[in-house]
Protein backbone atom coordinates (compact mmCIF):
# COMPACT_ATOMS: atom_id res chain seq x y z
CA UNK A 1 0.00 0.00 0.00
CA UNK A 2 1.29 3.36 -1.04
CA UNK A 3 1.67 6.36 1.78
CA UNK A 4 -0.82 8.20 0.35
CA UNK A 5 -3.26 5.96 0.37
CA UNK A 6 -6.56 5.74 2.24
CA UNK A 7 -6.62 3.35 5.30
CA UNK A 8 -9.18 1.70 7.13
CA UNK A 9 -7.73 2.81 10.62
CA UNK A 10 -7.79 6.82 9.56
CA UNK A 11 -10.41 7.51 6.87
CA UNK A 12 -13.95 8.75 7.87
CA UNK A 13 -16.28 7.23 5.38
CA UNK A 14 -20.17 8.60 4.73
CA UNK A 15 -22.06 6.77 2.76
CA UNK A 16 -25.86 8.94 1.11
CA UNK A 17 -27.97 7.22 -0.36
CA UNK A 18 -29.56 4.00 1.25
CA UNK A 19 -31.76 2.07 -1.50
CA UNK A 20 -31.07 -0.89 -2.88
CA UNK A 21 -27.66 -0.77 -3.31
CA UNK A 22 -26.10 1.92 -0.86
CA UNK A 23 -27.34 0.05 2.08
CA UNK A 24 -25.74 -3.01 0.92
CA UNK A 25 -22.37 -1.12 0.09
CA UNK A 26 -22.56 0.34 3.49
CA UNK A 27 -22.59 -3.02 5.46
CA UNK A 28 -19.99 -4.39 3.22
CA UNK A 29 -17.78 -1.43 3.85
CA UNK A 30 -18.35 -1.88 7.49
CA UNK A 31 -17.61 -5.64 7.66
CA UNK A 32 -14.57 -4.77 5.88
CA UNK A 33 -13.51 -2.91 8.64
CA UNK A 34 -14.11 0.64 7.70
CA UNK A 35 -15.40 3.24 9.39
CA UNK A 36 -18.65 4.33 8.04
CA UNK A 37 -21.44 6.12 8.50
CA UNK A 38 -24.52 6.61 6.41
CA UNK A 39 -27.81 8.59 5.40
CA UNK A 40 -30.51 8.55 3.53
CA UNK A 41 -33.40 11.22 3.10
CA UNK A 42 -36.27 9.41 4.21
CA UNK A 43 -36.68 7.19 6.97
CA UNK A 44 -36.81 4.01 4.79
CA UNK A 45 -37.57 0.60 5.55
CA UNK A 46 -33.90 0.20 4.62
CA UNK A 47 -32.52 2.81 7.18
CA UNK A 48 -34.17 1.91 9.90
CA UNK A 49 -33.20 -1.86 9.42
CA UNK A 50 -29.57 -0.73 9.31
CA UNK A 51 -30.13 1.63 12.72
CA UNK A 52 -31.27 -1.45 14.24
CA UNK A 53 -28.29 -3.25 13.21
CA UNK A 54 -26.02 -0.88 15.12
CA UNK A 55 -25.10 0.98 11.88
CA UNK A 56 -24.27 4.49 12.35
CA UNK A 57 -26.90 6.36 10.53
CA UNK A 58 -26.86 10.41 10.43
CA UNK A 59 -30.44 12.33 10.83
CA UNK A 60 -28.99 15.04 8.39
CA UNK A 61 -26.77 15.24 5.29
CA UNK A 62 -24.59 17.97 6.95
CA UNK A 63 -23.96 15.95 10.13
CA UNK A 64 -22.71 13.11 8.05
CA UNK A 65 -20.74 15.61 5.88
CA UNK A 66 -18.89 17.20 8.35
CA UNK A 67 -17.83 14.00 9.44
CA UNK A 68 -16.81 12.22 6.86
CA UNK A 69 -13.00 12.35 4.76
CA UNK A 70 -14.50 10.01 2.26
CA UNK A 71 -17.70 10.56 0.83
CA UNK A 72 -19.58 7.85 -1.09
CA UNK A 73 -23.11 7.89 -2.49
CA UNK A 74 -25.79 5.86 -4.73
CA UNK A 75 -28.74 7.53 -5.36
CA UNK A 76 -31.98 6.94 -7.89
CA UNK A 77 -31.08 9.05 -11.03
CA UNK A 78 -30.45 13.11 -12.13
CA UNK A 79 -32.82 14.72 -9.99
CA UNK A 80 -31.68 13.11 -6.80
CA UNK A 81 -28.76 13.71 -7.35
CA UNK A 82 -28.97 17.52 -8.13
CA UNK A 83 -31.21 17.79 -5.51
CA UNK A 84 -28.53 16.01 -2.76
CA UNK A 85 -25.31 17.81 -4.07
CA UNK A 86 -26.62 21.44 -5.48
CA UNK A 87 -29.50 21.53 -2.90
CA UNK A 88 -29.60 24.90 -0.98
CA UNK A 89 -28.62 22.07 2.32
CA UNK A 90 -26.69 19.81 0.34
CA UNK A 91 -22.96 18.47 0.04
CA UNK A 92 -21.75 21.61 -1.34
CA UNK A 93 -23.04 23.62 0.75
CA UNK A 94 -21.60 21.65 3.87
CA UNK A 95 -18.57 20.19 2.59
CA UNK A 96 -14.72 20.50 3.57
CA UNK A 97 -11.85 21.38 1.29
CA UNK A 98 -9.84 17.80 1.15
CA UNK A 99 -12.58 15.52 1.05
CA UNK A 100 -13.28 12.97 -1.67
CA UNK A 101 -16.36 12.37 -2.95
CA UNK A 102 -16.99 8.83 -5.23
CA UNK A 103 -20.35 9.66 -6.76
CA UNK A 104 -21.50 5.77 -7.62
CA UNK A 105 -25.09 6.58 -9.15
CA UNK A 106 -26.23 6.01 -13.10
CA UNK A 107 -26.72 9.91 -14.20
CA UNK A 108 -26.30 11.55 -17.38
CA UNK A 109 -22.33 12.58 -17.92
CA UNK A 110 -23.64 16.41 -18.18
CA UNK A 111 -24.33 16.25 -15.01
CA UNK A 112 -21.50 14.08 -13.94
CA UNK A 113 -19.44 17.27 -15.48
CA UNK A 114 -21.31 19.70 -13.26
CA UNK A 115 -20.13 18.12 -10.12
CA UNK A 116 -16.92 18.00 -10.87
CA UNK A 117 -16.62 21.56 -11.96
CA UNK A 118 -18.63 22.11 -7.96
CA UNK A 119 -15.94 20.03 -6.76
CA UNK A 120 -12.92 22.03 -8.04
CA UNK A 121 -14.50 25.28 -6.80
CA UNK A 122 -14.50 23.72 -3.23
CA UNK A 123 -11.08 21.97 -3.30
CA UNK A 124 -12.50 19.21 -3.30
CA UNK A 125 -11.38 15.42 -5.30
CA UNK A 126 -14.35 13.74 -7.16
CA UNK A 127 -14.59 10.61 -8.92
CA UNK A 128 -17.13 9.38 -11.10
CA UNK A 129 -17.28 5.85 -10.08
CA UNK A 130 -19.97 3.79 -12.23
CA UNK A 131 -20.98 0.39 -10.84
CA UNK A 132 -21.63 -2.66 -13.07
CA UNK A 133 -23.20 -5.32 -11.18
CA UNK A 134 -26.73 -6.20 -9.10
CA UNK A 135 -27.26 -5.72 -5.82
CA UNK A 136 -26.23 -9.96 -5.14
CA UNK A 137 -22.46 -8.54 -7.12
CA UNK A 138 -22.68 -5.65 -4.14
CA UNK A 139 -23.13 -8.08 -0.83
CA UNK A 140 -20.20 -10.68 -2.72
CA UNK A 141 -17.84 -7.49 -3.37
CA UNK A 142 -17.66 -8.29 -6.74
CA UNK A 143 -19.01 -5.46 -8.76
CA UNK A 144 -17.13 -3.60 -11.47
CA UNK A 145 -16.23 0.11 -11.27
CA UNK A 146 -16.13 2.30 -13.68
CA UNK A 147 -13.60 6.13 -12.85
CA UNK A 148 -13.76 9.38 -14.26
CA UNK A 149 -11.25 11.72 -12.62
CA UNK A 150 -7.75 12.22 -11.54
CA UNK A 151 -5.20 9.38 -11.72
CA UNK A 152 -4.02 10.49 -8.03
CA UNK A 153 -7.40 10.37 -6.69
CA UNK A 154 -8.30 6.81 -8.39
CA UNK A 155 -4.79 5.50 -6.42
CA UNK A 156 -5.80 6.60 -3.30
CA UNK A 157 -9.11 5.08 -3.22
CA UNK A 158 -8.41 1.72 -4.20
CA UNK A 159 -8.17 0.08 -0.61
CA UNK A 160 -11.86 1.03 -0.79
CA UNK A 161 -11.72 -0.36 -4.24
CA UNK A 162 -10.54 -3.72 -2.78
CA UNK A 163 -13.27 -3.63 -0.28
CA UNK A 164 -15.91 -3.61 -2.53
CA UNK A 165 -15.62 -4.63 -6.48
CA UNK A 166 -13.91 -7.27 -8.10
CA UNK A 167 -12.07 -5.14 -10.69
CA UNK A 168 -11.99 -1.73 -10.79
CA UNK A 169 -10.64 0.88 -14.41
CA UNK A 170 -9.86 4.52 -14.32
CA UNK A 171 -11.71 4.78 -18.02
CA UNK A 172 -9.94 8.36 -18.29
CA UNK A 173 -10.59 11.76 -17.03
CA UNK A 174 -13.74 13.61 -15.64
CA UNK A 175 -17.08 11.89 -16.40
CA UNK A 176 -15.33 8.81 -18.20
CA UNK A 177 -17.04 6.37 -15.69
CA UNK A 178 -20.17 7.23 -16.46
CA UNK A 179 -19.73 7.51 -19.97
CA UNK A 180 -18.70 3.86 -20.00
CA UNK A 181 -21.30 2.79 -17.68
CA UNK A 182 -23.86 3.56 -20.38
CA UNK A 183 -21.84 1.83 -22.71
CA UNK A 184 -22.11 -0.95 -20.56
CA UNK A 185 -26.00 -0.90 -19.37
CA UNK A 186 -27.39 0.00 -23.51
CA UNK A 187 -25.75 -3.89 -23.48
CA UNK A 188 -27.60 -5.01 -20.57
CA UNK A 189 -31.20 -3.64 -21.31
CA UNK A 190 -30.37 -4.92 -25.53
CA UNK A 191 -29.17 -8.45 -23.53
CA UNK A 192 -32.41 -8.56 -21.33
CA UNK A 193 -35.15 -7.67 -24.13
CA UNK A 194 -33.48 -10.12 -26.47
CA UNK A 195 -34.20 -13.47 -23.90
CA UNK A 196 -37.79 -12.13 -23.07
CA UNK A 197 -38.48 -12.27 -26.79
CA UNK A 198 -36.11 -15.90 -26.67
CA UNK A 199 -38.55 -17.07 -23.98
CA UNK A 200 -41.43 -15.93 -25.80
CA UNK A 201 -40.33 -17.72 -29.11
CA UNK A 202 -39.34 -20.86 -27.36
CA UNK A 203 -43.16 -20.80 -25.86
CA UNK A 204 -44.65 -20.26 -29.19
CA UNK A 205 -42.84 -23.18 -30.62
CA UNK A 206 -43.92 -25.29 -27.86
CA UNK A 207 -40.64 -26.16 -25.91
CA UNK A 208 -40.83 -27.35 -22.22
CA UNK A 209 -40.63 -23.95 -20.91
CA UNK A 210 -39.17 -24.84 -17.47
CA UNK A 211 -36.14 -26.52 -19.66
CA UNK A 212 -35.66 -24.02 -21.48
CA UNK A 213 -35.29 -21.83 -18.30
CA UNK A 214 -32.71 -24.28 -17.12
CA UNK A 215 -30.82 -25.40 -20.67
CA UNK A 216 -30.50 -21.21 -21.83
CA UNK A 217 -27.96 -20.28 -19.03
CA UNK A 218 -25.60 -23.36 -20.08
CA UNK A 219 -25.17 -21.81 -23.60
CA UNK A 220 -22.50 -19.35 -24.51
CA UNK A 221 -24.92 -16.91 -26.08
CA UNK A 222 -25.84 -15.68 -22.43
CA UNK A 223 -24.05 -13.05 -20.73
CA UNK A 224 -22.59 -13.60 -16.93
CA UNK A 225 -24.93 -10.79 -15.80
CA UNK A 226 -27.77 -12.42 -17.43
CA UNK A 227 -28.12 -16.16 -15.28
CA UNK A 228 -29.60 -15.20 -12.07
CA UNK A 229 -32.37 -13.65 -14.67
CA UNK A 230 -33.17 -16.96 -15.52
CA UNK A 231 -34.46 -18.71 -11.86
CA UNK A 232 -36.32 -15.00 -11.31
CA UNK A 233 -37.98 -15.74 -14.58
CA UNK A 234 -39.12 -19.77 -13.90
CA UNK A 235 -40.34 -18.85 -10.58
CA UNK A 236 -42.00 -15.88 -11.56
CA UNK A 237 -40.53 -13.52 -8.87
CA UNK A 238 -39.74 -10.36 -10.13
CA UNK A 239 -38.66 -9.34 -6.77
CA UNK A 240 -36.31 -5.91 -7.81
CA UNK A 241 -32.60 -6.83 -7.58
CA UNK A 242 -32.15 -3.88 -10.61
CA UNK A 243 -35.61 -2.55 -11.38
CA UNK A 244 -37.24 -1.52 -14.35
CA UNK A 245 -37.21 2.24 -13.60
CA UNK A 246 -33.94 2.10 -13.10
CA UNK A 247 -33.10 0.08 -16.22
CA UNK A 248 -35.75 2.58 -18.31
CA UNK A 249 -34.03 5.60 -16.41
CA UNK A 250 -30.56 4.05 -17.79
CA UNK A 251 -32.24 3.74 -21.55
CA UNK A 252 -33.12 7.15 -21.61
CA UNK A 253 -29.78 8.55 -20.61
CA UNK A 254 -28.07 6.39 -23.59
CA UNK A 255 -30.91 8.12 -25.62
CA UNK A 256 -30.36 11.56 -25.05
CA UNK A 257 -26.23 10.47 -24.90
CA UNK A 258 -26.66 8.89 -28.47
CA UNK A 259 -28.50 11.89 -29.56
CA UNK A 260 -25.88 14.82 -28.81
CA UNK A 261 -23.06 12.30 -29.71
CA UNK A 262 -24.70 11.64 -33.11
CA UNK A 263 -24.55 7.84 -32.42
CA UNK A 264 -27.53 5.71 -34.40
CA UNK A 265 -28.91 3.14 -32.28
CA UNK A 266 -31.35 1.65 -33.95
CA UNK A 267 -32.03 -1.24 -31.36
CA UNK A 268 -31.86 0.88 -28.50
CA UNK A 269 -34.59 2.39 -29.45
CA UNK A 270 -37.25 -0.49 -29.86
CA UNK A 271 -36.11 -1.26 -26.35
CA UNK A 272 -36.48 1.93 -24.73
CA UNK A 273 -39.98 1.80 -25.55
CA UNK A 274 -40.86 -1.56 -24.66
CA UNK A 275 -38.85 -0.87 -21.20
CA UNK A 276 -41.16 2.28 -20.99
CA UNK A 277 -44.25 0.13 -21.77
CA UNK A 278 -43.52 -2.38 -18.97
CA UNK A 279 -42.27 0.50 -16.83
CA UNK A 280 -45.94 1.48 -16.63
CA UNK A 281 -47.21 -1.83 -15.92
CA UNK A 282 -45.43 -2.24 -12.65
CA UNK A 283 -41.95 0.19 -12.55
CA UNK A 284 -40.89 -1.68 -8.86
CA UNK A 285 -40.14 -4.81 -10.29
CA UNK A 286 -36.83 -6.37 -11.78
CA UNK A 287 -36.10 -5.49 -14.97
CA UNK A 288 -36.67 -9.44 -15.83
CA UNK A 289 -40.20 -8.69 -15.91
CA UNK A 290 -39.65 -7.29 -19.45
CA UNK A 291 -40.64 -11.17 -20.21
CA UNK A 292 -43.98 -11.11 -18.98
CA UNK A 293 -44.43 -7.57 -21.12
CA UNK A 294 -42.84 -9.39 -24.02
CA UNK A 295 -45.01 -12.56 -23.61
CA UNK A 296 -48.28 -10.94 -23.65
CA UNK A 297 -47.46 -8.80 -26.15
CA UNK A 298 -48.78 -11.84 -28.88
CA UNK A 299 -52.17 -11.86 -26.92
CA UNK A 300 -53.35 -8.44 -27.35
CA UNK A 301 -55.19 -7.70 -30.09
P1 LIG B 1 -33.03 2.67 -5.17
O1 LIG B 1 -33.14 1.43 -4.37
O2 LIG B 1 -34.22 3.18 -5.89
O3 LIG B 1 -32.45 3.82 -4.18
C1 LIG B 1 -32.43 5.13 -4.61
C2 LIG B 1 -31.87 6.02 -3.54
O4 LIG B 1 -31.96 7.39 -4.02
C3 LIG B 1 -32.60 5.98 -2.20
O5 LIG B 1 -31.69 6.16 -1.16
C4 LIG B 1 -33.55 7.19 -2.32
O6 LIG B 1 -33.94 7.72 -1.06
C5 LIG B 1 -32.64 8.17 -3.01
N1 LIG B 1 -33.41 9.25 -3.64
C6 LIG B 1 -34.33 9.16 -4.62
N2 LIG B 1 -34.79 10.39 -4.96
C7 LIG B 1 -34.17 11.26 -4.13
C8 LIG B 1 -34.21 12.67 -3.98
N3 LIG B 1 -35.00 13.44 -4.76
N4 LIG B 1 -33.42 13.23 -3.03
C9 LIG B 1 -32.62 12.46 -2.25
N5 LIG B 1 -32.52 11.13 -2.35
C10 LIG B 1 -33.28 10.53 -3.29
O7 LIG B 1 -31.88 2.53 -6.29
P2 LIG B 1 -30.58 1.59 -6.28
O8 LIG B 1 -30.94 0.29 -6.94
O9 LIG B 1 -29.98 1.60 -4.94
O10 LIG B 1 -29.67 2.37 -7.35
C11 LIG B 1 -28.92 3.49 -6.99
C12 LIG B 1 -28.11 3.94 -8.22
O11 LIG B 1 -27.24 2.88 -8.63
C13 LIG B 1 -28.98 4.26 -9.44
O12 LIG B 1 -28.44 5.36 -10.13
C14 LIG B 1 -28.88 3.01 -10.28
O13 LIG B 1 -29.13 3.26 -11.66
C15 LIG B 1 -27.48 2.56 -10.00
N6 LIG B 1 -27.26 1.12 -10.14
C16 LIG B 1 -28.17 0.23 -9.64
C17 LIG B 1 -27.94 -1.13 -9.79
C18 LIG B 1 -28.94 -2.14 -9.27
O14 LIG B 1 -28.80 -3.32 -9.63
N7 LIG B 1 -29.91 -1.79 -8.44
C19 LIG B 1 -26.78 -1.59 -10.43
C20 LIG B 1 -25.84 -0.66 -10.89
C21 LIG B 1 -26.10 0.70 -10.75
P3 LIG B 1 -35.39 7.30 -0.43
O15 LIG B 1 -35.18 5.98 0.24
O16 LIG B 1 -35.66 8.41 0.51
O17 LIG B 1 -36.37 7.25 -1.59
Amino acid sequence: MSDTQLRKENAKLGFIGLGLMGSRFLMRLQAEGWKIRGWNRSRSAAAVALREQGLAIDETLAGLVHQSDVLLSSLADDKAVRAVYLGNDGVFAHVLPGTIILEMSTISPALSALLHQEARKHHVSLIDLAVSGSTPAVQAGTVTLFAGGEPEVFSRCVPIFESIAKQWYRMGPATAGIRMKLVVNLLLGLDMEAIAEAVSLSEHLKLDRNLVLDVLPKTAVIAPAMLGKFSKIKSDDYSPQFPLYLMSKDLDLVDDAARESGAELPAASVTKELFEEALAEGGQLDMSAITVHVRDLTSRP
